[in-house]
């Protein structure tokens, strides 16, 4: 077995602390996203116009099904639709940055999945106190349990790419379901049901027990950050000839990857969060480097990427004008007082009718 000495010791900075700052960031932008849109619903009760506050574009951010369906609307008619603008620029940012970093956005953007790491670290913790090791689900359950969240993704995929015309996509995006989903959805959680109240524990308490519970089963947008982030050039590579079998990567790997078996890392649950990078102590055998040319980047330059690519995007929709909504304080005081009728389609036929209704009304205006 070949061994660390002076000459081959990593020295490199570990990134996790850099790490940690720009999710703590990013939550924290997200909590302010938060409570400026809870201002923004609350002054929409007093029902004048002059009394509505500034709505953040942020929040569309939590609107992943719209955003998806903006962008395969933009797919076909080469337009951003204006219920949203700000939740397709965002998503195109979050795409964007797995398509060149792998699924970064998991470890180094995404708010629930900081708070799943930051449980999940607890409970390693306790696991380690313990049993002296992390629980693992068993690889005959990690696999078929893997394949739910592809299996929801796939889900809103056929419901959207398979069975909506550029018509319909316009029909529901127009939609004034659409239109307030956000102040529907802030209703959800402020007024929330003890059904979701469960749920949300249970999830929670999975979490601590087994790793990233939510990240790694169920989240669909987790699984289509996995599937785009296949097609990254950036990939975690290892140097077998100076590798020392230490394992310590396999044990720092929060996803389970056998780091140390391979010498490209291509897996959908590689979210690039360099943990394994940090914690090899044999300089340059573990990095972060493009197939094609086989160019190292660095520990930095990956933190500094990530976010310079999403902000990059943000700015040019903000410039573009695609940022802010098209949706007027009067229209919201009014579709604010009809929220509990105004139903989502739930089903095939219900985006048939869609279908229909649209062409009907595309006939009409003919
Ligand atoms: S392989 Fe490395 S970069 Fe990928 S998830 Fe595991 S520790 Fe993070
Ligand atoms: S690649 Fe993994 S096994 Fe090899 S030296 Fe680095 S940490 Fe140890």
């Amino acid at each position: 077995m070949k061994k660390l000495t002076k000459e081959n010791r990593n020295t490199e900075k570990p990134v996790q602390k850099y790490r940690f700052w720009i999710q703590a960031g990013f939550a924290l932008l997200c909590v302010w996203i938060g409570i400026e849109f809870h201002f923004f619903v609350e002054s929409l009760s007093v029902g004048n116009p002059s009394d509505v506050g500034s709505r953040p574009p942020g929040v569309e951010g939590f609107l992943p099904i719209s955003a998806l369906m903006s962008l395969y609307y933009f797919f076909l008619t080469g337009e951003i639709h204006q219920a949203h603008p700000a939740g397709f620029v965002i998503l195109v940012g979050i795409i964007s940055v797995s398509l060149i970093f792998g699924k970064a956005f998991c470890s180094w953007m995404c708010p629930v999945g900081f708070l799943s790491e930051l449980i999940g670290d607890f409970g390693d913790k306790v696991a380690k106190k313990l049993f002296k090791k992390r629980i693992k689900i068993p690889k005959i359950l990690d696999y078929p349990l893997r394949s739910i969240k592809y299996l929801l993704l796939a889900f809103f995929v056929y419901s959207i790419f398979f069975a909506m015309t550029a018509a319909s996509l316009k029909y529901f995006l127009d939609s004034p379901y659409n239109l307030v989903a956000d102040v529907k959805m802030y209703l959800f959680f402020a007024d929330i049901s003890r059904f979701s109240l469960i749920v949300i524990a249970v999830l929670f308490g999975l979490s601590i027990i087994f790793r990233n519970f939510w990240c790694r089963y169920l989240c669909p947008y987790g699984a289509l950050l996995g599937i785009t982030s296949l097609l990254s050039p950036n990939k975690i590579k290892r140097d077998p000839v100076s590798c020392i079998d230490c394992g310590l990567c396999n044990k720092a790997c929060p996803s389970f990857i056998k780091v140390d078996s391979v010498k490209t890392v291509f897996s959908d649950e590689c979210s690039t969060c360099m943990n394994c990078v940090d914690a090899c102590p044999v300089k340059d055998t573990l990095q972060l480097k493009t197939i094609t040319n086989k160019t190292k980047i660095s520990k930095k330059l990956v933190a500094f990427g990530i976010v310079a690519v999403y902000i990059i995007i943000i700015g040019f929709g903000i410039v573009s004008g695609n940022w802010q909504n098209n949706i007027s304080k009067e229209e919201y005081l009014m579709y604010q007082k009809n929220l509990n009728s105004l139903g989502h389609p739930r089903s095939t036929a219900d985006i048939e009718k869609l279908n229909k209704l649209s062409n009907e009304s595309s006939k009409m205006k003919e």
